[in-house]
């Protein structure tokens, strides 16, 4: 047999490699910010064509390249960052492996345009699936401006992957703000579609948080600061009262890299304890720096998982410190006048004077193990206040049901005969069809036996297909506003609602001007009250932008399922006779009665076999 393995040529190479690398738009947006960072620019300039998909360019003013440094920085495993294994385990640097500009080289058209401060010219070369197309020299600024063109234009399978423009534009903003809260020194600028989005200032950290987030953060944030041997931490929590309804703004950044670690979101999560209402979310941007050796990045090229050596200790002081944070700002003014020493950061950690020997710290130990249950004791009054209650506007619900009644008599209705009173009968209560329990459950009677209804699922099955054909039929009826509501978001929010406007509509909002940070509602779907728009909302961003749903269809999904949940009538919310009937109703003629949106039983029926089988 003749041999037949051979070595793949670099273009192909590159291309296995760009698949690691470069997963979307946001991908080249983070690795060509990152570059820029690690060439100790002070000024970034993003610029984005179409969610990134026709144009990403970034320019920076740090050091740049010399003319063969340029042509070496497109080939693979050529980085100036590291050298021997070693470094490894002590990077400084956010790239090391090398492989960024290769990668988007091999499946982009790429222009870099770079001069070092000590040459008079600078270098263009322009390169396309790994082939320099051309090189020269130029007069340039100083820095590195580096222009990715038609990404994925080689690969057409890559490109029609790509998921809608508003989902790619999410992506790159997480990205974008990510490297904008890790570096507040530096200025960024963000520009979409010649649209500026962003323009943060060299700043501190403060200031950075409330010009990416809004003028409205600044009231929100406690800062946290707590030095140890193991950990330093800084940063700031948002107070228990602007807790959010979905984790949202939850960022952790280690030695000033963005990453995502559960076990420390837990550390701060079970620190706010009772102070947050059941299903509510903190906010927090939180720095901590540890020594560089005793971490672990080097797993992935996009992944933002990192190991620590101390990982146990680190979650012991992380609690801690915000649980101290939280007590000494009154945020939980009880905290203060039983102030407990748990609340301290354990004397073991604190930082000693310079010199002191170095301190070992047991990973197992747990400060927190005898802690008392008083706690949460007098945090009630503080609960309520953090809780939101989602008035029903009963009379417009109904409103929504109003000639439903008699309307539909579907299949699954023959087999549910559920029967309609006058409205006599429905005042007296009196041998009436349905039954509610507990303000949760709506019994009725059926031909076979009985069927216990979940108010609650039920109706977010009703509103969720409603909304879904309005969305698509784009009939919805609005109720206009007498006095328009100004609700302020921050800037990347308005971005999103934006592009969710047309969509919005359709299910009944109404618009009036966007400005940087504040939209003017006009009109609110029929079946909403105007106390509810903020969160419903709010709780629409928070979907939306955790599900990032790669279709246009799955994000019309996720805001009936949003609109859905946030509307549905709450158990613990009683309905009258002619609302049962209609919750009846209306479900039975739904196309899926059976499960709610988010796939629960709506219902359960019991037959009278059931029934017998117990006697
Ligand atoms: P890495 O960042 O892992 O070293 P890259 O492929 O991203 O690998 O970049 C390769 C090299 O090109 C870098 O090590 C750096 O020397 C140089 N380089 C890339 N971007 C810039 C820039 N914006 N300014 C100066 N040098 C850069
Ligand atoms: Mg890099």
């Amino acid at each position: 047999m003749p041999d037949i393995i051979q070595l793949l040529p670099d273009h192909v190479a590159n291309q296995i490699a760009a698949g690691e690398v470069v997963q979307r738009p946001a991908s080249v947006v983070k690795e060509l910010i990152e570059n820029a960072i690690d060439a100790e620019a002070s000024e970034i300039k993003l610029f984005i064509k179409d969610a990134g998909k026709t144009l990403i360019q970034v320019i920076d003013n740090g050091k740049g390249m010399s003319n063969t440094d340029a042509q070496r920085s497109f080939e693979r495993h050529a980085t100036s960052k590291i050298s021997k294994a070693e470094d490894l385990f002590n990077l400084h640097t956010k790239g090391f492996r090398g492989e960024a500009l290769a990668s988007i080289a091999a499946i982009a058209q790429v222009e870099l345009k770079t001069k070092t401060s000590d040459s008079e010219l600078g270098t263009l070369i322009k390169i396309e699936g790994s082939e320099i197309v051309s090189q020269e020299r130029i007069a340039t600024s100083e820095g590195t401006s580096v222009a990715v063109k038609n990404l994925f234009f080689n690969i057409p399978a890559r490109r029609n992957f790509l998921k809608s423009n508003s989902i790619e534009t999410r992506h790159i903003v997480n990205e974008f703000q990510r490297v904008a809260l890790a570096h507040p020194a530096i200025s960024f600028s963000m520009y979409h579609n010649d649209n500026n989005v962003y323009k943060l200032p060299s700043s501190n950290l403060r200031q950075r948080i409330v010009a990416v987030f809004g003028k409205k953060t600044n009231e929100k944030l406690v800062p946290i600061q707590e030095t140890t041997d193991v950990v330093e931490i800084n940063g700031y929590i948002a107070k228990p009262e602007y807790a959010k309804k979905k984790r949202g703004e939850q960022f952790f950044f280690v030695n000033d890299r963005f990453i995502k670690n559960s076990y420390l979101n837990h550390a701060v999560t079970s620190a706010f304890e009772s102070l947050l209402s059941h299903g509510s979310y903190p906010t927090y941007f939180l720095y901590l720096t540890v020594p560089s050796n005793s971490i672990d990045i080097n797993i992935h090229p996009t992944k933002t998982e990192v190991k620590f050596e101390n990982e146990k200790s680190i979650y012991a002081i992380l609690r801690s410190t915000v649980k101290h944070s939280l007590g000494q700002y009154n945020v939980a003014p009880v905290l203060d006048f039983e102030r407990q020493t748990s609340f301290d950061t354990p004397y073991e950690f604190k930082n000693k004077s310079v010199g002191s020997p170095q301190i070992k710290v047991d990973p197992d130990f747990n400060p927190f193990k005898t802690e008392s249950a008083s706690y949460g004791r007098d945090t009630g009054s503080l609960a309520k206040r953090v809780h939101f209650s989602k008035n029903l506007n009963t009379e417009s619900w109904e409103g929504l049901y109003a000639g439903l009644e008699i309307e539909h008599i579907s299949e699954a209705q023959e087999s549910a005969p559920i029967k309609l009173y006058s409205e006599e009968e429905t005042q007296t209560n009196h041998g009436s069809g349905t039954y509610q329990i507990h303000n949760k459950y709506i019994v009725s009677s059926i031909k076979s036996g009985i069927v216990y209804i979940n108010q609650h699922l039920a109706h977010q099955r009703i509103l969720y297909e409603e909304f879904l054909q309005n969305i698509t039929v784009k009939d919805a009826m609005s109720q206009q506003l007498l006095f328009p509501l100004d609700i302020s978001f921050n800037k990347s929010d308005i971005v999103f609602i934006k592009e969710m406007k047309e969509d919005l509509i359709s299910v009944g909002f109404d618009f009036g001007d966007f400005t940087e940070d504040s939209v003017n509602i006009i009109g609110i779907p029929v079946n909403t009250s105007e106390s509810q728009i903020v969160i419903i909302l709010e709780q629409l961003l928070e979907d939306v932008k955790n599900d990032v749903p790669d279709s246009s269809y799955s994000q019309h999904d996720v805001m009936a399922k949003s609109l859905a949940k946030s509307l549905a009538i709450k158990t613990g919310t009683h309905l009258d006779q002619k609302e049962q009937e209609a919750l009846v109703n209306t479900l039975f003629s739904c196309k899926e009665p059976g499960v709610s949106p988010f796939g629960k039983k709506t219902f359960i029926t019991l037959t009278l076999n059931d029934i017998d089988k117990k006697f």
